[in-house]
C-alpha cells in the first residue's frame, strides 16, 4: 500500500483514500460523501411546545441550536392545581403566557408566539366564559393559533362528558375560523409497549410528573378511543366550518396518520421532544415522508417542564432525517417552511 499520511503505519485514511480511486460505487464505502454542511445552520420552528414554563437553561438550548420561532401553547390542566378546573384558572395561563412573551423574545432572540386553548384533559366548569373572552385573545397579533385542544379519552380527577367536550373544541374551532387562525389539536397517543411494569404507586411514567392514578374512567371506550377523539375532531372542524388545511394534529403517531393524511387534508406534527413517552421519533417522521411526502407534515417538541423533554430534539431531528435518507429541500420544508407558512410565523 501507498502511504500518503506521515502515520507510523497505515491508517484507515490511507485506505480510504484507495477504496476512493477504486471509485467504488458503494456510497458507504467512501470517503468523499458531499455532507449538507446547512444542515448545520438551518433554521427550525418548533410550532407546538410549552417554552414559558420551562428553564431560562432550556430556553436558551432552543437560541443555542437555531430555533428561529416556536409557538408556546398556553392552555393545560398540568399548570392548574385546582380540580375540577375554573374558567379563571384557564384564563391565568393565558395571562401569564402574555405577561412573559416579550421578555423571553428579547433574553433569546427567537421569535415567541402564543397559542391559546381550552385543553380537556381535565373538565372545566364554565367553559363558555372562557369562549365568551377567548375572541379577544385571538385578537392579538401576539396569539397566532387556538389550542391545543381537542377530544381526550379519558380526563385527570373527574370525567367530562365526550359530546360536551366536542362541542367546546368546536367552539374553539368556530372562533379560530372567524380569525382565520390554525388549531393545534392534541391527538391522543397510543404509547410504545414498556418491557417491564414499574413498582406500584410509584406512577407509570416516571418521567412525567402527573399523578397518574387519578385518571377518571374513560368517557370514550370503544376499539380504539385514541382515533375516534381524532375523527370527532374533524367532525367539529367540519361542523365549525374550519378548513381541514387550517388544523394541525400534534402527537402524530402510528395510529392516525393513515387515516389523517388519507381522509383529511389536516396538517399531521409528529411530537419528539419526548420519544420515551410516545414512542414517536424521527425515523417516523422519515416514513412518513417517505410515504405521504413532506407538505403536510411538521415536527415538534411539545417540550415542558412536568415532562423529561428534550430542547434540542428538532435540531437532533434535522441530521437524523438527512441520515434516513430525507432531502435537505424536504427537511426544511418540515422543519421550517410548513409551521412558518401554516402558523405565520418567522415572517
Ligand atoms: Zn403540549
Amino acid at each position: 500500500m501507498n502511504q500518503r499520511y506521515p502515520t507510523a503505519r497505515p491508517t484507515d485514511a490511507d485506505r480510504l483514500e484507495e477504496l476512493d480511486r477504486d471509485r467504488l460505487s458503494d456510497p458507504d464505502r467512501r470517503s468523499d460523501l458531499d455532507l449538507p454542511t446547512e444542515l448545520l445552520n438551518l433554521p427550525w420552528i418548533d410550532p407546538h411546545n410549552h417554552a414559558h414554563t420551562l428553564s431560562w437553561g432550556d430556553r436558551e438550548r432552543y437560541a443555542l441550536s437555531g430555533c428561529r420561532s416556536m409557538m408556546m401553547v398556553s392552555s393545560g390542566y398540568h399548570w392548574t392545581p385546582y380540580k375540577p378546573v375554573e374558567a379563571s384558572d384557564v384564563r391565568f395561563l393565558w395571562d401569564d403566557a402574555i405577561n412573559r412573551r416579550t421578555a423571553i423574545e428579547r433574553n433569546h432572540f427567537f421569535e415567541a408566539k402564543l397559542g391559546l386553548g381550552i385543553h380537556t384533559g381535565v373538565r372545566i366548569e364554565d367553559p363558555d366564559d372562557l369562549l365568551a373572552v377567548m375572541d379577544d385573545y385571538c385578537a392579538l397579533e401576539e396569539v397566532v393559533a387556538v389550542g391545543e385542544t381537542g377530544v381526550t379519552p379519558g380526563q385527570h380527577v373527574e370525567r367530562w362528558d365526550v359530546d360536551e367536550q366536542q362541542a367546546v373544541v368546536g367552539a374553539q374551532m368556530e372562533i379560530a375560523a372567524d380569525h382565520d387562525l390554525p388549531v393545534l389539536l392534541h391527538t391522543p397517543n397510543t404509547s410504545g409497549e414498556s418491557k417491564r411494569d414499574y413498582r406500584d404507586g410509584l406512577g407509570v411514567t416516571p418521567g412525567y410528573e402527573k399523578n397518574a392514578g387519578l385518571g377518571a374512567e374513560p368517557v370514550l371506550d370503544g376499539e380504539n378511543p385514541a382515533l375516534e377523539a381524532v375523527e370527532r375532531d374533524v367532525e367539529a372542524a367540519r361542523n365549525a366550518g374550519l378548513d381541514e388545511e387550517r388544523v394541525v394534529a400534534s402527537h402524530a403517531d402510528a395510529n392516525n396518520t393513515a387515516y389523517l393524511m388519507t381522509e383529511t387534508d389536516c396538517y399531521l406534527s409528529f411530537t419528539i421532544g419526548h420519544s420515551w413517552l410516545i414512542g414517536v421519533d424521527a425515523a417516523d417522521v422519515a416514513n412518513a415522508i417517505d410515504e405521504y411526502g413532506p407538505e403536510r407534515i411538521m415536527i415538534d417538541t411539545d417540550c415542558a417542564n412536568v415532562l423529561r423533554t428534550d430542547p434540542y430534539a428538532v435540531k437532533r431531528a434535522i441530521f437524523e432525517l438527512y441520515r434516513y435518507g430525507i432531502d435537505v429541500d424536504d427537511i426544511r420544508t418540515v422543519v421550517y417552511e410548513n409551521p412558518r407558512d401554516v402558523f405565520g410565523l418567522a415572517e
